[in-house]
């Protein structure tokens, strides 16, 4: 076991546990040597401390994406070239980590696979990325940019467009090969003209896609608009739902028994709802569906949100944003906030630390336990009590592996 070199001081949330004066030490190797609670023991030790600083694990966005776009528009996001996503991608990690991300899942997106590999090589500062590389979705499905001939949208898709049980399998094996650590895939469309929207891919398509993920030992997460999708993804098997907007008390009931995760990203809708002029370049929801739109985002923001909490569902943070104006990462912790007026703080927090290291899978993150990761948030005033104290600007300062920022410093610098 790694000795303790560097501690800091504080109030500290475990990730599931609240301990109101304690000590964290982290060894060089950036691994978690010592937690203790109560007056700290040592002396002559390099100790962080401050007045009334609370330490929480790391925290984690389980969905988003680097688009590098700065509009929500769908057109942008396809289009873009990958060069210019990662250009601007660099920026947004470092905003990530600054604001106490320090895991993010980034689930389908152009450069995200090669952001992973420049923060673990140490190119670029950043939070540990886990990503899908190329979503998979069907031809004509959610994000097909339907205005080019389809050679054209597919070239240019971050999806990986696949139809029938055996191209669906292909792709798992084509997002593995490029590096993928997920597997994500649009098990409906988005907003559909009609009433409702449209389920994508079947069931069979959408279970060789988990039973093939899982063969590969990744996880399978889906996004999911409607009742039909939702059933779909359940009967496939995956392990966690995106959006799951269309949320019923027998289909909160159908996702408890299975143990699969529900993310709700209700930030997404709110960041859209403000930027409604840029969405009527969408022919898809001109008109009418307007209206319907509105009507399911508010469900989905309330009512849903309250019968997944008494579901006992298994709820996790995500934000779904793009790094568009609307949704820039670095302010990723409003999710946080939403989900604490139905879940309070610390379940709330807990979404976004080590509920959602099990979600993505994380061994050793989202918990202050000896033998963890060093990613740690350290934040001024007590976040339990009062949830804004996660935004950016209550951050102190973030661990990450072996190396610790002092936000304020940093902030002076510039
Ligand atoms: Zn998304």
């Amino acid at each position: 076991m790694a000795s303790a070199e560097r501690y800091f001081k504080g109030r500290i949330f475990d990730g599931k546990d609240i301990f109101e004066e304690g000590w964290v030490g982290i060894s060089k190797e950036g691994i978690i040597a010592e937690v203790g609670e109560g007056k700290f023991p040592h002396t002559g030790q390099d100790i962080i401390e401050g007045k009334d600083l609370t330490i929480l694990p790391g925290l984690i966005d389980a969905h988003m994406h680097f688009f590098g776009c700065r509009y929500e528009d769908i057109a942008e996001w396809n289009l873009i070239s990958g060069e210019l996503a990662s250009i601007r991608s660099v920026t947004d990690m470092r905003n990530l980590l600054m604001a106490g991300f320090t895991t993010v899942r980034d689930l389908g997106s152009k450069t995200a696979i090669h952001l992973a590999q420049a923060e673990i090589e140490g190119d670029i500062t950043g939070p540990n990325v886990i990503a899908s590389g190329h979503s998979l979705a069907q031809t004509g499905g959610n994000d097909d940019l339907k205005i080019l001939p389809l050679d054209m949208a597919k070239a240019l898709s971050y999806s990986y467009y696949c139809d029938g049980p055996w191209e669906c399998v292909s792709a798992v094996r084509k997002v593995i090969r490029e590096g993928g650590t997920v597997i994500k895939v649009y098990a409906s469309g988005g907003f559909a003209a009609g009433n409702r929207p449209l389920p994508n891919l079947t069931v069979e398509e959408l279970k060789a896609i988990v039973d093939e993920g899982h063969r590969s030992g990744v996880k399978v997460t889906a996004h999911a608009y409607g009742e039909e999708a939702l059933n779909n993804v359940i009967d496939a098997g995956v392990d966690s739902i995106e959006h799951g907007i269309g949320l019923t008390e027998d289909i909160a009931e159908r996702i408890r028994k299975a143990g699969i995760y529900y993310i709700p990203t209700m930030s997404v809708y709110m960041a859209e709802k403000d930027n409604q002029g840029r969405l009527d370049l969408l022919p898809r929801i001109r008109g009418k569906s307007r209206v319907n739109r509105s009507e399911i985002v508010n469900r989905h923001v309330t009512k849903e949100i309250e019968i997944a909490r008494d579901a006992g569902l298994k709820i996790v943070m995500g934000t779904d944003f793009v790094g568009a104006e609307n949704s820039r990462h670095g302010d990723n912790a409003i999710e946080i906030e939403r989900l604490s007026r139905y879940l309070g703080p610390a379940k709330a927090l807990t979404a976004s630390t080590s509920l959602a290291a099990e979600c993505v899978g994380l061994q050793n993150s989202g918990r202050i336990k000896n033998g963890y990761s060093a990613d740690l948030v350290v934040v001024k005033g007590n976040s339990l009590k009062d949830i804004r104290r996660v935004r950016k600007d209550a951050v102190k300062y973030v661990a990450h592996g072996s190396r610790i920022f002092d936000i304020d410093a940093i902030n002076q610098m510039v």
